[in-house]
Order: structure tokens, then C-alpha cells, then sequence
């Protein structure tokens, strides 16, 4: 074994600390233990023994200024001063002494020899013991291959020491009820044997980042009560081809010695990704995934080993792992609708200490779109800064603005807008909310503000969607379209000039505008063509184009005809309204942060404007 390679610190290292170990103890330890033996007498007594020749053998230290001498069978060794005595070495020799010089060492040879050789050997056999254990340990076990790397690392969270139930996870009820099944089945597994119907071998988890999947399949190991090996899917892919491969057999037989469990493998994609069959691909992935492939195939249905996988990648899997005898069943983990998001924030919620009045359900609507991630870490940062202002629980306000933070950053204290500037973006957001509310399907605005946040966002005018839409006519499309050009708009109708600060919106629009005609088939001329496929639907939905170069052009000239209308059509809504769009601007240049009530209520008030 090629022991050097594997600890972090060199093995030189531990045995220098040893030896460094020894020599100290050789320095302090063995003198003191020799001297121990030693008894100090009076040189009286010394004398004494001479005369009576009770001395066995001497030995005269004059740089010490001592005597060490022995009695007659050398069983005690004594030690006295030395004095001035010119015929000390007469009376030694009358006393028939024997001269030596080294008694201390002789004293007793077995324990030098012990000190001196039994000891180091066994020190040093320990700690190579210890350290090959260690690293035994550290690859994976004994019988590990080449330094264990064949080993799979699995985390095993035994009888799901985390404790993670379903109820911990708020929403997500078609998935729940989807792996109570699998709960069932490893509770009562006869149940199901005795009909002959047998589980799925693999379910796939597949949904955005952040919704929960892997809380989901730890929740399925803590209902079941089951063993849970938790593994991602990148581990897998090591430098060696076949490594991967015999990671994957060992996860197997674990997880086959320790049935009924569950196997977990979170991003799958990492190693179930499309085999493309290309020259110069990735042959340590592919063997990977082969032999992923193979042990799926190779246990049979009902032997209790239940395996989880967690993608947000599900369309870039190979077929072979998606068919049915392997993953043969999606369960989908979707975004939190409003309900969801609502249950979700007050799972969260009892982590934390919050005021009694919070109106969850407003604060749900505010973050729509947001994860389960995303609410976690929105009522961890109330927290957060309700201790920052000194309070002992989080209020309403806090969560608001949490919102605020984790949708658009922190407020930037020291930006300092020009007056002008200011007054842009005021009238910037006025135009957006002013032209969603004016259109009749458009939602209610929540809340403006011009206050710069770290995101780069001079303003924002916050939207709320009041119910959960599934399905969007074109006409809400459009008006969506015209709600974000409406702050350029503005900016038109009021300075006549335009500014940077309506990218954000020309995207979004551009984005909207793009999909309405490629892929909802809104368009006039295509009917129901797609014109573009969309990639990740999970991971921000990027499409591609399948078409050909002219459909191109004619679908971008399509896309610009359309945002133009939208963009006219917002003009028109704001120069009819425009002594509104006058009043509420200085408002919320005023104030900095309106919210819609506010907004609603000047909106209403005394209708003299153009409407
Ligand atoms: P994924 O695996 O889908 O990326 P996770 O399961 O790791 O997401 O979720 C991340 C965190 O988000 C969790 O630890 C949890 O705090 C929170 N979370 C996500 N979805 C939910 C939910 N439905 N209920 C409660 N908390 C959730």
C-alpha cells in the first residue's frame, strides 16, 4: 500500500512527533524514574556503612559533588554530599567497596531495557496500527478495494435519526399522497405480496431547486422507519473509470444487506445523463450509469430496497433509467401555490418566535413564485432582523420586508439618487402600476417603492396575483405586456425622453412576448407551430429555436409587433390619465414606499382625472 498518498498530513509528521515524544520522555522521565529509586542519607551514615563494610559498590560524582553507592547485595542504592575528606578513597577501599561508575544504570537493567527499547516499539507499532485504521476507516472498511475508492460513502441516517416527518413538509400533498404508498408498502411489505403486486424499484422526485425534494425522501425513510442512505449523484463520478461503477455495486449491497431501506441518490442527472454516443465521451459516467442500470435490473421488485432519485433535470436523463422496471414513476414536486406557500411559511414560522397578528395568507401572496427554499430562508431573515432592531419576535412588518430582501436584496443606504433621478423613478413605477390597474384583468399592486435595493433596483412595484392562475387567456398576457412597458411609457409621457432603467422590463416583455408567439401559438400566422422547445423547464426555462432562418425573422418581427401594441396601447392608458399619473408620482416621491391601498385610494379619489 502506498500509505503516503492517502492522509492529509504525511505519516513523517506523526512519527517526527513521536520521536520527539521519546526523546522528552528519555530527557526528564528517565532520570526522575532512575533517581526515585535513590535514598538521600546523611554522610554520617555513609561513613557508618563504610566502617561496618556494608558497601557494596561507590561511585564518586565530583562534578555532582555526591557519592552514589550501594549496599553489600546491591538491592538499595543511597546517595549522600560529599565532603572535603582527603582520605575518603582510603576508607572506601578498607570498606572492600567496589569503584564503579555507572550503579545508577545498573540499578535495574530490566526496567532501562524496558524504557529504552520495549517502549519505543510499542509506541511506534501503535500508531501505525492507529493510523492504518484510521485510513481503513476513512476509505470505507477493511475489505475496502485500493484504498477503499470503490467504496460508496453513503450517508446512513439509520431509522432516520433526523426525524423528518411528513408533517414537516407543508404542501405538496399529490406528492405526499404518492410516496404514502411507498411508506405503506415498507411497513407491510406481505401486504402487497400476497396480491402480487410489486412496488416501483425507483421514483423519481423532479421539480424546481428548493421544493422540497429532499426533505421528501427523508420524510418517506422517517414514516417508514426505515434505514435511509443518502447519496448525491455526483459522488458517484470519480477519476478512475470503473470506480464509479463499483461505488454503485457496494451502495447496492449495502443497501440489500440493510433491507428494508431506502436509497436516496439526489441529482441524478450527474450520472443518469442522455449517453450521447459521441467520440471522446465521458466513459467513467456512462460505465456509472450502466452499472446503475444493472443493479436495477438485478434485484427483484419486492425485496424492500426503495429507491428515491431527485432531479431538476428530468428531460436530460437517458431513456434506459426512465423506463418502466427502473424510475418507472415521477412523482412532481411543483412550486407552492398559495396555499402551499401559506403552509409552508407557518412550518417555518414555529422555528421562530412572531407576533400573534401576522396575516400570513398577505404575506403568501406576496411571495408568489418563491420556493419552499426561498420561505424558509424569507422567515429566517425576519428573524434576523427583528433581533438586528432589538425585538423579541418577529412582526408582520419584518416578514415584508424579508420578502423584499430575498426578491430584490438589501436596501442600499448610501445610494443617492439625484432629485431628478428620484423623480424618474417615481414616475417610472407610477406608469407600471398605473397601467396594470387600469386594465381590468391585471392584479392589484401591493406595494411601490423607490428605494434602491442591492440588486441594482432603483424601484419596484410589487404584484399580487389574488388567486392561483392556471390558465392565462391573451389578453392577460398582453396586459402583462403593457404593464411592463408602462414605466417607460411614463417616463415618455412625462419627460419625453427615455432612460436605462427599463431593462428589466424589455426583457420581461421580450420574454413574454417571444413565448405568447412560439409557443402558446397567439399568433396570427403560425397557428399551432411551435417554433421553439423549452430545455429546463425546472432551471429558468430556456427554449430553442426549431425553426427555420425565416420563420426566425418573420417570429421576431412578430415579437416586436407585439410589444409595440403593448407599449402604444400604455401610453395611451397613461396620457388619458395623466393628471393621476402626475399626483401619485409626486406622492411616492414624498413618501418613498406607498402601498396599494394608498395607491388605490388616490387612484379613486373624487374621479376628476381623464378616465
Ligand atoms: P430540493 O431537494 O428540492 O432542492 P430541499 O428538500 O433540500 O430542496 O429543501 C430545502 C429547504 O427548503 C428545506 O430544508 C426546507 O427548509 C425548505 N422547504 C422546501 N420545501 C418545503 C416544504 N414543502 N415544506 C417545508 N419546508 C420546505
Amino acid at each position: 500500500m502506498n500509505e503516503v498518498k492517502t492522509p492529509k498530513k504525511p505519516l513523517i509528521y506523526y512519527y517526527v512527533i513521536m520521536l520527539l515524544i521519546l526523546l522528552l520522555f528519555n530527557f526528564l522521565a528517565m532520570p526522575w524514574i532512575a533517581q526515585r529509586q535513590i535514598r538521600e542519607v546523611d554522610y554520617g551514615t555513609f561513613m557508618q556503612m563504610a566502617e561496618d563494610k556494608e558497601i557494596g559498590q561507590v561511585e564518586v560524582q565530583e562534578t555532582e559533588n555526591q557519592i552514589i553507592f550501594t549496599d553489600k547485595d546491591g538491592t538499595n542504592v543511597y546517595k549522600t554530599g560529599m565532603m572535603p575528606d582527603p582520605d575518603l578513597t582510603q576508607m572506601l577501599k578498607d570498606s572492600g567497596a567496589k569503584f564503579s561508575g555507572e550503579i545508577i544504570q545498573q540499578t535495574d537493567p530490566l526496567l532501562s531495557i524496558l524504557l529504552n527499547w520495549v517502549l519505543p516499539i510499542v509506541v511506534f507499532v501503535a500508531l501505525g496500527q492507529y493510523l492504518s485504521k484510521r485510513m481503513m476507516n476513512k476509505m470505507g472498511g477493511p475489505n475496502s478495494m485500493m484504498f477503499g475508492m470503490g467504496k460508496s460513502n453513503a450517508k446512513v441516517y439509520v431509522k432516520s435519526s433526523e426525524g423528518i416527518k411528513f408533517s414537516d413538509v407543508a404542501g405538496e400533498d399529490e406528492a405526499k399522497e404518492n410516496l404514502q404508498e411507498v411508506v405503506d408498502y415498507l411497513h407491510d411489505p406481505g401486504k402487497y405480496k400476497e396480491i402480487g403486486a410489486s412496488m416501483p424499484k425507483g421514483i423519481l422526485l423532479v421539480g424546481p431547486p428548493g421544493t422540497g425534494k429532499t426533505m421528501l425522501a427523508k420524510a418517506v425513510a422517517g414514516e417508514s422507519n426505515v434505514p435511509f442512505f443518502s447519496m448525491s449523484g455526483s459522488e458517484f463520478v470519480e477519476m478512475f473509470v470503473g470506480m464509479g461503477a463499483s461505488k454503485v455495486r457496494d451502495l447496492f449491497r449495502q443497501a440489500k444487506e440493510k433491507a428494508p431501506c431506502i436509497v436516496f441518490i439526489d441529482e441524478i442527472d450527474a450520472i443518469g445523463k442522455k449517453r450521447d454516443g459521441q467520440m471522446g465521451g465521458n466513459d467513467e459516467r456512462e460505465q456509472t450509469l450502466n452499472q446503475l442500470l444493472t443493479e436495477m435490473d438485478g434485484f427483484e421488485g419486492n425485496n424492500g430496497v426503495i429507491i428515491l432519485a431527485a432531479t431538476n433535470r428530468p428531460e436530460s436523463l437517458d431513456p434506459a433509467l426512465t423506463r418502466p422496471g427502473r424510475f418507472d414513476r415521477r412523482v412532481p414536486v411543483e412550486l407552492p401555490d398559495l396555499k402551499g406557500r401559506e403552509d409552508i411559511l407557518k412550518v417555518h414560522a414555529k422555528k421562530i418566535k412572531v407576533a400573534d397578528d401576522v396575516d400570513w395568507e398577505k404575506i403568501a401572496r406576496m411571495a408568489s413564485g418563491a420556493s419552499g427554499a426561498e420561505l424558509a430562508n424569507i422567515v429566517n431573515e425576519a428573524a434576523l432582523r427583528a433581533v438586528r432592531d432589538g425585538r423579541r419576535f418577529a412582526t408582520q412588518a419584518d416578514l415584508e420586508e424579508s420578502i423584499e430582501v430575498v426578491i430584490a436584496g438589501y436596501q442600499k443606504k448610501n445610494a443617492i439618487l439625484t432629485d431628478r433621478e428620484k423623480r424618474i423613478v417615481a414616475c417610472h413605477e407610477i406608469g407600471h402600476a398605473l397601467v396594470a390597474a387600469r386594465q381590468t384583468n391585471s392584479a392589484p399592486v401591493q406595494k411601490i417603492t423607490i428605494i434602491p435595493r442591492t440588486s441594482g433596483a432603483l424601484g419596484y412595484t410589487m404584484q399580487v396575483e389574488e388567486g392561483n392562475h392556471y390558465l392565462m387567456s391573451r389578453e392577460e398576457l398582453e396586459n402583462k405586456i403593457a404593464t411592463f412597458t408602462g414605466g417607460r411609457a411614463a417616463e415618455e409621457v412625462v419627460f419625453g425622453s427615455v432612460t436605462t432603467g427599463a431593462s428589466n422590463d424589455i426583457e420581461q416583455a421580450t420574454k413574454l412576448a417571444r413565448a405568447m408567439i412560439t409557443r402558446y401559438g397567439m399568433s396570427p400566422d403560425f397557428d399551432m407551430v411551435a417554433q421553439e422547445t423549452v430545455q429546463n423547464q425546472y432551471l429558468g426555462g430556456d427554449a430553442s429555436l426549431a425553426c427555420s432562418a425565416e420563420t426566425q425573422t418573420e417570429v421576431d418581427r412578430q415579437v416586436v409587433e407585439l410589444v409595440k401594441r403593448q407599449h402604444r396601447k400604455a401610453i395611451e392608458i397613461l396620457e388619458k390619465d395623466r393628471k393621476k399619473l402626475d399626483e401619485l408620482s409626486d406622492y411616492l416621491y414624498q413618501r418613498e414606499t406607498i402601498t396599494g391601498e394608498e395607491f388605490m385610494a388616490i387612484l379613486n379619489r373624487d374621479g376628476k382625472s381623464g378616465n
